[in-house]
């Protein structure tokens, strides 16, 4: 841990998993860089993880335990919740406890979680945020392979003639995956298809976008499915000797066939065709699918839609083909390994077995072991507002925020009797708990993780955890230990977990389930220590870097026929009323991640969307009479949020799209997640956060405002505002409804410029535009644009001069202008994170003739780092290129 050591651990964001070097420098920074060993990225980094450096910061962070908001000991805020939880138990029975995690926490951490609730507790409420993310690939993969198996490896991406890409925007959810599939698609010219509602970023850089109807990938699929065999595609071989149940899915996709999937889809009849054409004539073909397919009221069936067409023509488990599940979070596999979802056991064993229970709870010698499935996310937060649930422990995750009906989880918790929330900063959860606990942040943790391709890659701590924080699966023991538990969580470090975790794969297993990491069950803490990504399976005795691994292309299906099992997929219609007509999907954006407690650490990432948005087409806008960039109410029967207009002919008419990121730390009235609804699939209980029926409103405003601001402000007087971090300081978007009477009062107030200062401001003739700056020596401490449109300022210009040292005479003129002058090109919006090149910029070496992604990219370093706006970049030259031809 030495300054200057580097150290080799995995990217704390998104499911691809990439391996990062962190080496802490001298001034107290950390120097970061993509591991050139770890096969997952072979060294490249996306904007998230190239800024990870960045998000270290202390400031924010959680150092000691509170009880009820005041300084607490940890043995005082430990024995608290074992006493408490251990008194629910009792009057009310181990049901009435619950623990939420998050695919945040390491597989070590949620090990002894699962442990603890299912095992000791005796009951099976643990859930994680991971439920919003892929339970319906699990519950598609059970109902299938007999087990939650990915059968394939990210270099099938690479070894494929055809990637289908659906309801996956890999390039910003992706990044370092989907330039890998670039690269190959250079190499072998591999076809990229892309089905998706919206026009994506991906959708752009792909050879066929199939712009669907929200939901009808099921019917998409069918009628694939219908197609191959009336082509002969059949692999009656591998269809006869591996799997069941062709006859009753083939009939289902018979009802639907080809005028069933152009019905749903809203597709044209050619271009369906082309597609099943191109699926039909393409041996090696991978199908990848994330939150479009998996956050639905129909995810699993969508799931299983897909791995029918695959198992029809035996396009499974071998090199280039195969259905794909990407995982959205680093550690969502891991969680599933270890059972640390409500319906699983551990181990990939199943809890509704009567043998696999008796196997777990033997071998963890545990007093008792939850006998059915307990409350998955939805229903678990609907239980504790309903009182079933009497005492909630919430690790490394936001549920307030992120999940749907998000008001009414704020209010089950403050009415649940006791909240415990162990976290890194504070957040929307954070406000509920009666036991805060600070756990110990991504630099700081030891452990495993698994990405999506089933790879296991050590996260390997380099700074100490501040002031009294702990590692998750410590604070976890200790709790355990307290409710009476010791000497079954007595472990001395994370190595020890990995290895009884291990063991339990191998238990009782011989080939029989799909997970076993039996080959590490004793390994030693120096070979823990250093640990190389490896793919399980690997089997007790199996080398570890025994090279990839796949499953079924010769059957062996973890069944109790060892089949694979076609499943029937009945068609879903999606449903909107005269009052809500549009489809709300909402999702990811490419530079933040979750509830943005990290990405909104940097000013960096902040730079490329610095406020919450709307996707609307214009059409859809035109008709509910909103302009582009004024602001817009979403209104869903559930509630609403206030964001910004963004009309775009990206965004199918009939659909909008939000992101999921923005909380009330950033935004007044813009978090999403109260207007979502809480539709869940039955069946995998994933909620369906990209179909809830909405309407959207104009907001009328009386005036718009743009702020940049040294010092934050402690409160926000505004009906609309949100805050993002800048390059010394803030920027603040804000509206009102109400005319303000006194700009200078209001202005004083924001700014909080203190002694000593000198303002400028400007005030029009009709007293509607008003500009106001405030100067602290020769910087800048504040400056506030008002005007009754949506304010049209250079926002990386006006930021730019946060961090100025000297802006004297002419260039406060020019900033309360809002104009920057022919010497100071404005850089407009950021497009390229990694190296802060904004569109302007981009547009500028166009027009000095670079013409191509590359030659901007040598011009300017846009787009050669991560590569994820290089269809940004792509676009702007496309734009300026029609410019000159019209
Ligand atoms: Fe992290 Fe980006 Fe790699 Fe995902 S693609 S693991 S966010 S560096």
């Amino acid at each position: 841990m030495a300054s200057g050591n580097p150290t080799r651990t995995t990217c704390p964001y998104c499911g691809v998993g990439c391996g990062v070097v962190a080496t802490p420098q001298d001034d107290g920074s950390v120097a970061i860089k993509g591991d050139e060993r770890h096969p997952a990225n072979v060294g490249r980094l996306c904007s998230k993880g190239s800024a990870l450096g960045e998000t270290l910061g202390l400031n924010d962070r959680l150092t000691h335990p509170e009880i009820d908001g005041r300084r607490a000991s940890w043995n005082e805020a430990l024995d608290l919740v074992a006493a408490r939880f251990v008194e629910t138990i009792a009057e009310h029975g181990p049901e009435s406890v619950a623990l939420y995690g998050s695919g945040q926490l390491l597989t070590e951490d949620y090990y002894v979680a699962n442990k603890l609730m299912k095992g000791f507790i005796g009951a099976a409420n643990i859930d994680t945020n991971s439920r919003l993310c892929m339970a319906s690939s699990v519950a598609g993969h059970i109902r299938a392979f007999g087990s939650d198996t990915v059968p394939g490896t990210y270099e099938d991406l690479e070894e494929a003639d055809l990637v289908v890409l659906v309801g996956s925007n890999m390039t910003w959810c992706h990044p370092v995956l989907f330039q890998r599939l670039l690269a190959a698609r250079e190499r072998r010219g591999t076809k990229i298809v892309v089905i998706d509602p919206r026009r994506t970023v991906t959708a752009e850089a792909a050879d066929l976008h199939l712009a669907v109807a929200p939901n009808s990938d099921v019917a998409l699929f069918a009628g694939l499915l219908d197609h191959l065999d009336r082509m002969g595609l059949c692999d009656s071989a591998y269809v006869d000797t591996h799997t069941s149940g062709l006859d009753a899915a083939l009939q289902a996709a018979r009802e639907c066939g080809f005028p069933g999937a152009l019905n749903a889809t809203r597709l044209p009849a050619e271009q369906l065709r082309e597609f099943y054409t191109l699926w039909s004539r393409s041996e090696r073909v991978v199908t990848a699918y994330s939150q479009g397919v998996n956050q639905s009221v129909t995810g699993t069936d969508k799931v299983n839609a897909i791995i029918n067409c695959h198992m029809l023509t035996g396009r499974i488990g071998r090199p280039g083909m195969g259905p794909f599940s990407l995982t959205g979070q680093p550690n969502a596999m891991g969680g599933r390994e270890v059972g640390g979802l409500a319906n699983m056991l551990a181990a990939h064993l199943d809890i509704n077995s009567a043998s696999h229970r008796a196997l777990v709870r033997s071998f963890w010698n545990s007093p008792r072991i939850a006998e059915k499935p307990g409350l998955k996310a939805v229903d678990l937060f609907r239980a504790v507002g309903e009182g079933q649930v009497k005492a909630i422990w919430i690790m490394g995750t936001n549920p307030a925020d992120s999940l749907p009906d998000a008001d009414a989880v704020q209010e089950a918790l403050r009415r649940c009797p006791f909240v415990v929330v162990s976290d890194v900063v504070r957040t929307d959860t954070t406000r509920h708990a009666h036991v805060l606990l600070p756990a110990a942040a991504w630099a700081e943790k030891s452990g495993t993780v698994t990405n999506s391709e089933r790879r296991i890659s050590r996260q390997r701590s380099f700074l100490k955890p501040p002031g009294e924080a702990r590692p998750d699966w410590r604070i976890i023991c200790d709790v355990a230990a307290r409710m009476g538990f010791a000497d079954a969580f007595d472990y001395q470090s994370p190595a020890e977990i990995f290895r009884e975790h291990a063991a339990l794969s191998g238990l009782a297993n011989d080939g029989r389930r799909d997970f076993d990491i039996s080959a590490c069950a004793d390994l030693s803490e120096k070979a823990y220590d250093v640990l190389e990504p490896f793919q399980w399976p690997r089997r007790s005795g199996e080398a570890l870097d025994a090279g990839t691994t796949r499953f079924f292309a010769e059957g062996g299906f973890y069944t109790p026929d060892r089949r694979g099992r076609f499943v029937p997929t009945p068609l879903a219609v999606q449903s909107v009323s005269s009052d809500f007509p549009l489809v709300l999907n909402t999702g990811r954006i490419r530079d933040q991640w979750h509830t943005m407690t990290r990405t909104a650490k940097t000013p960096r990432l902040m730079s490329h969307y610095a406020e919450s948005f709307c996707e609307i087409h214009s059409d859809d806008a035109e008709d509910a009479g909103i302009a582009p960039a004024t602001l817009v109410r979403i209104v869903t029967p559930q509630g609403t949020a206030l964001v910004r207009a963004l009309v775009t002919e990206r965004q199918q008419k009939g659909s909008i799209f939000a992101p999921m990121h923005w909380t009330d730390q950033q935004t007044g009235k813009g978090r999403i997640g109260s207007a979502v609804l809480a539709a869940v699939d039955p069946i995998s209980g994933q909620p369906a956060l990209k179909s809830s029926c909405a309407r959207i409103e104009p907001f009328e405003a009386a005036w718009y405002g743009f702020a940049v601001l040294r010092n934050k402000p402690e409160i926000i007087h505004a009906d609309y505002w949100a805050i993002a971090r800048a390059e010394g300081g803030w920027r603040v978007e804000l509206a009102g409804s109400e005319p303000v009477e006194d700009w200078t009062i209001y202005a004083t107030d924001l700014i909080r410029s203190g002694e000593g200062t000198e303002t400028l401001s400007y005030m029009d003739q009709d007293q509607a535009s008003f500009r106001l700056a405030t100067f602290s020596g020769d910087t800048l401490v504040g400056a506030l644009f008002i005007a009754p449109q949506p304010v049209a300022v250079s926002r990386t210009w006006a930021v730019e001069h946060l961090k100025a040292d000297a802006i004297t005479g002419a260039e406060r003129l020019r900033l309360l202008s809002g104009r920057p002058g022919l010497d100071q090109p404005d850089p407009g919006p950021i497009v390229c994170a990694c190296f802060s090149v904004g569109a302007n910029q981009i547009a500028a070496a166009v027009e000095h003739g670079s013409t191509s992604v590359e030659a901007v990219g040598a011009a300017l370093r846009a787009g050669t780092n991560c590569g994820s706006c290089r269809v940004e970049i792509r676009r702007l030259i496309d734009a300026a290129a029609l410019k000159k031809a019209v």
